[in-house]
């Protein structure tokens, strides 16, 4: 069967399509990623649907073979399977204030990008464009000079298919950093390994942790329930705004500008989380040099100003954290790997136990399941209980009615109340989610030896 038809069956019709934008990427022009409800998906341009072996196999949609992936990037499987591979684990911030206030966390990602590019070893950086073609999306960018850098700091809370740079990626003359979610990271080492021109350009890779993304729609409603009744009304879209963990601040053309803290914001997660965001299972990004998350804990957070985990996977990644500790362009300390987990325990749990059972349950009504090359060894029955839960909470918030429903309460009711049922769920459901979850307890199951 030709590789559309594989991909569409089993990808795209399934549910499956991650938004990476490899497949685009790869189609020499013959597709675009048309934006729909559910994110953009991969559409035909022309007649001529052909797309090469290479867009099946670097597809995340229909699974990574993770054990491969780690021995073809590392060379070795992690000695951590919640957290992928890694030398070192440190808490960190960029040393530059304004560079620091400008990330979504600590600016670890934008300042490394800088000191690549200041140093010579990279001249490109692919990067994610707030605010084009329109205010309110986003687009993949090759950024060439330190201000285009800056500008893509903070974190874009919904899909951009980073990939369907591969083609300019192919014709920049030069070497290039490269920072992605873990999907989009899983589909360039594949296209590393099987040498794509533009993957081979990559010289480091970065990435943020990635939880839970959203589709657009969440912007939408956001906007409904504050009566403004269309996307055109946004002049203005940044979904961090201000002091570490930051806000999500839209000004409006009529001057207005709406601000909702991230926590309360957050309320939206169960009506608009992307169906990617539940049937994958690297929250950590356990395929680049280096990856970063938010310092989840509240010694950091009562501080503001931005407090990041961060994680040196490869060899030449965590060379470069100590290079620019060294160089006095970062702020570093090692943090127990413990710790690192513990600041994002539930999400761990969210992806290395949730997933996989929302995944048992896809395969057992029959419907098509990505491969990861592992899982875990054992699912307790009080997990796959806490599982039905949280499957029944996206179900019912997923539905119109409910999505309708929820922008009658007002963000002050909403934004608290939602914060507190979080936190009290989050209480309740912790003996049972940290169960087995210790680094060492956590047994996987590899499917074929790589
Ligand atoms: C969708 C999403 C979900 C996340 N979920 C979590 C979570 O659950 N827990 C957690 O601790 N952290 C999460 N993060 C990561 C966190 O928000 C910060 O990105 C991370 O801490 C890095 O901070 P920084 O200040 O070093 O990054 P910055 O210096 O601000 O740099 C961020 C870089 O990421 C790129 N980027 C931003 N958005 C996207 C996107 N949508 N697609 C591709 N590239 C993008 C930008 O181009 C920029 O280069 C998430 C990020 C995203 C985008
Ligand atoms: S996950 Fe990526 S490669 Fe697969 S169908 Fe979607 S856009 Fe294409």
């Amino acid at each position: 069967m030709d590789v559309y038809k594989r991909l569409q069956r089993e990808v795209i019709e399934a549910g499956l399509c991650t938004h990476c934008g490899a497949c685009v990427g790869l189609s020499n022009g013959r597709f675009h990623m048309y934006p729909t409800p559910y994110g953009p998906l991969p559409r035909p341009l022309t007649a001529d649907t052909t797309l090469p072996e290479m867009a099946y196999a670097a597809c995340p949609g229909k699974g990574i073979d993770y054990p491969q992936a780690f021995r073809d990037t590392f060379g070795t499987l992690p000695q951590n399977w919640l957290l992928g591979p890694y030398r070192q684990t440190y808490l960190g911030y960029a040393a530059d204030e304004g560079i620091r206030r400008a990330g979504a966390s600590g600016g670890v990602i934008t300042r490394t990008l800088l000191y690549l590019l200041e140093n010579g070893r990279i001249d490109g950086a692919v990067v994610v464009r707030m605010g084009q073609p329109k205010p309110w999306l986003a687009l993949p960018v090759i950024a060439t000079t330190p201000a285009e850098i800056l500008a893509a700091a903070q974190s874009v809370y919904q899909p951009v298919p980073v990939n369907v740079l591969l083609p300019e990626m192919a014709a920049f003359n030069g070497r290039l950093a490269y920072v992605g979610l873990p999907d989009q990271v899983a589909a360039l080492r594949r296209l590393q390994q099987l040498g794509h021109e533009g993957a081979r350009k990559v010289a480091y890779v970065l990435g943020p942790y990635v939880g839970t993304n959203m589709y657009l729609g969440a912007i939408a409603s956001y906007l409904r329930a504050n009566d403004v009744r269309s996307l055109e009304e946004v002049a203005d879209l940044q979904y961090r705004a201000g002091e570490w963990p930051g806000y999500l601040q839209i000004a409006l053309r009529d001057g207005r500008v709406l601000r909702a803290e991230k926590f309360y914001y957050n309320y939206l997660i169960p009506f608009y989380v992307t169906k990617s965001s539940l049937t994958t299972v690297d929250f950590s990004n356990e395929l680049t040099d280096i990856s970063v998350g938010d310092a989840w804990h509240p010694q950091y957070e009562v501080q503001g100003a931005g407090f990041s985990v961060v994680i040196g996977r490869s060899a030449q990644g965590d060379a470069l954290l100590t290079e620019m500790q060294t160089a006095g362009v970062l702020h570093l300390e090692p943090l127990p790997v413990e710790k690192a987990l513990g600041m994002h325990g539930h999400m761990i749990d969210f992806k290395k136990r949730g997933a996989f059972i929302r995944l048992d349950w896809r395969a057992r009504r029959g419907r098509p399941v990505p491969d990861y090359g592992y899982r875990p060894q054992r699912l307790t029955r009080q997990r796959k209980l806490v599982e039905l839960v949280i499957a029944a909470l996206f179900g019912v918030c997923g539905t119109p009615w409910a999505r309708r429903l929820v922008e009658f309460v007002p963000l002050p009711v909403i934004g608290p109340l939602f914060n507190r049922l979080r936190l009290t769920w989050k209480q309740f459901s912790k003996p049972v989610k940290r169960q087995g979850l210790r680094a060492d307890d956590y047994a996987v199951m590899i499917r074929r030896e790589p």
